[in-house]
């Protein structure tokens, strides 16, 4: 068999294109367009690839998104203080801070600090707790990207054995949860289940098998079972090029369908993200 490649890029022009048409309709209703700031901590905000693709994307859409870049030195209070000024501010409809920050600063705490409606990631602990409950549009967004990726190849999850390779709080988990809720048997995988001598036999078993374990190439096409759906979250940067966790070219012979890295979950990522911010601003726009 020889898998279909699931085009994260194609996807992600074709998402962008019906969120620019929603924040068109939204101007319209509410004499507004949506306006996100990324606070990013010690290093310049929008040198990273991250941050370029969020901006394209949202000069894509019609967001105004902006950076605002903090000192290394900002102490904990300050990070809070500033992330309260702009919970205050009616003109800002969501914010992110960029990960990663310096040593010293407790993220999850400054996250929670967001207020849940603005918080475009979903990594709010107010949301990532309606997530567990299966009640937000607020998904974070790789994870998001993930399934967006699993969905269009149209197979239906309910009873499909879901294999995750990773366990962070950023991919591995909510995308448990969001298999969950679409009925699939999910198993989550890590360090323990490698140590126990398992991975192999799991991985084995998965008609669905996501990986975001950031190790090259750990995943062996031979482990892949015939005839699923592999979602490769991994990028990882070997001698100058970019690839995914899982090894590709054996386990595209195995699979029906296949991520590509780079080219699968990375492009959506950013896209995602401003699909939560629409959520955030649509939120804001019914409070007033
Ligand atoms: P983390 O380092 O937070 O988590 C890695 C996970 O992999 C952990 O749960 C870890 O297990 C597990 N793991 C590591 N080694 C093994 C092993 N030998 N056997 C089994 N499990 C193992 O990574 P992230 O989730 O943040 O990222 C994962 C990858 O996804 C990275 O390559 C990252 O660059 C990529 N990524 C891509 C994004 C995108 O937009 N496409 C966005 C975010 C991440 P344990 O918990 O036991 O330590």
């Amino acid at each position: 068999m020889s898998a279909r490649i699931l085009d994260g890029k194609m996807l992600a022009q074709r998402l962008q294109q019906e969120l620019k048409n929603e924040v068109e309709l939204l101007r319209v209703r509410f004499g507004k367009t949506p306006r996100f700031m990324n606070i990013t901590i010690g290093q310049e905000p929008s040198a990273g690839s991250y941050g370029k693709s969020q901006k394209r994307a949202a000069d894509f859409i019609g967001i105004d998104y902006q950076f605002a870049y903090l000192s290394s030195q900002v102490t904990q209070k300050e990070l809070l203080d500033y992330v309260h000024g702009l919970n205050e501010d009616p003109d800002i409809h969501g914010i992110m801070l960029h990960k990663p920050v310096p040593e010293g600063i407790d993220f999850q705490q400054a996250v929670n600090r967001i207020v849940p409606h603005k918080d475009i990631e979903g990594m709010n602990i107010a949301n990532l707790g309606l997530l567990m409950l299966g009640r937000t549009n607020i998904i974070p967004c790789t994870s998001a990207a993930a399934m967006a990726l699993l969905l269009s190849c149209g197979i239906d999850l309910a009873g499909k054995e879901a294999v995750i390779v990773g366990r962070s709080e950023i991919v591995g988990k909510p995308m448990m949860l969001l298999l969950l809720e679409k009925n699939a048997t999910v198993t989550v995988c890590h360090r323990g289940t490698s140590k126990a001598g398992r991975l192999i036999d799991q991985v084995g078993r998965a008609e669905v098998l996501v990986v975001a374990m950031g190790k090259p190439g750990f995943i062996k096409g031979a482990w892949v079972r015939e005839g699923s759906v592999v979602i490769d979250v991994g990028i990882n940067a070997v001698n100058g090029k970019i690839v995914g966790d899982v090894e590709f070219d054996e386990a595209a012979r195995r699979a029906a369908f296949i991520t590509p890295v780079p080219g699968g979950v990375g492009p959506l990522t950013a896209v995602m993200l401003m699909k939560n911010g629409i959520e955030t601003f649509k939120t804001q726009m019914q409070m007033v």
